[in-house]
């Protein structure tokens, strides 16, 4: 697999780069994820079932069964290791002077991966905040795997929730200032979009945005998706394969 040649030619005078991603990226590392998120269930009613779990009617009425889904998705992450796409994504913020990162992935792969300037839109499920005094924390590995019933908060004793956004929810305000400023009006001269089938407009919107005013852009995913003939370059393969080609370009530009 190689890359096009007018793309390799404009890697080399990048300063910039915005890389979003999605569940594509997650899965490589064989994390299935849930309807909605950009991932899917197979069974449409185990979707269903799983989607309003993880509500924040369900938290607030029966908070147990949402941590039995969230301690599950939970332990998916800790069973998993970042991959190629990860530490392409870590290379390349090594590599330039200004670079963000906007995932929607809840795994907290890209941080543990070695990725510093992220905006986790969605949250991380390892995350808590007390839902009596707002007190956060963060789940240790050995304590995701020994996470049995609705945790409490160490602090009150009040039913902790995940620290990640539930359906029905308003995204943080804070992260969303941040992408403003980062992706929208300090456009980087490289937009990546990988892994994600972008159905949110604030996904999309980057994207249209770097690419309306003449930035780079590039989508990697298996599949053709919303985005794919309004972004300069639309590559077919996986994250793992093609991240690494575009950031050792750039690292060696
Ligand atoms: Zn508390």
């Amino acid at each position: 697999m190689r890359l096009p040649d007018d793309l390799v030619d404009a890697l080399g005078n990048v300063s910039s780069v915005g890389v979003i991603t999605g569940a594509g990226v997650s899965a490589e590392s064989g994390i299935q994820t849930y309807r909605g998120q950009g991932g899917i269930y197979d069974d449409e009613a185990e979707g269903d079932a799983t989607v309003e779990a993880l509500s924040a009617a369900t938290l607030r009425a029966d908070p147990g069964r949402t941590w039995r889904v969230v301690s599950e998705l939970a332990r998916r992450a800790v069973d998993a290791a970042p991959n190629a796409a990860h530490e392409a994504i870590v290379l390349l913020e090594q590599s330039l002077p200004r670079f963000v990162l906007l995932t929607q992935n809840v795994d907290g792969l890209h941080r543990l991966a070695g990725s510093r300037n992220v905006i986790d839109i969605h949250g991380d499920v390892l995350d808590t905040r007390c839902l009596a005094c707002d007190e956060r924390g963060r789940f240790t590995p050995a304590e995701v795997r020994a996470l049995r019933n609705t945790p409490r908060c160490q602090a009150c004793d009040g039913i902790l929730r995940p620290d990640a956004v539930l359906f029905g929810e308003m995204l943080p305000e804070e992260k969303i200032l941040r992408l403003h400023h980062e992706l929208l009006e300090d456009v980087p001269d490289l937009v990546i979009v990988a892994g994600t089938t972008a159905i949110f407009p604030y996904i999309v919107q980057p994207v249209l945005e770097a690419a309306g005013r003449g930035r780079l852009t590039v989508e990697v995913n298996p599949e053709p998706t919303q985005l794919s003939e309004h972004v300069r370059w639309s590559l077919r393969g996986k994250a793992g394969d093609l991240l690494p080609l575009i950031a050792n370009v750039v690292a060696e530009a």
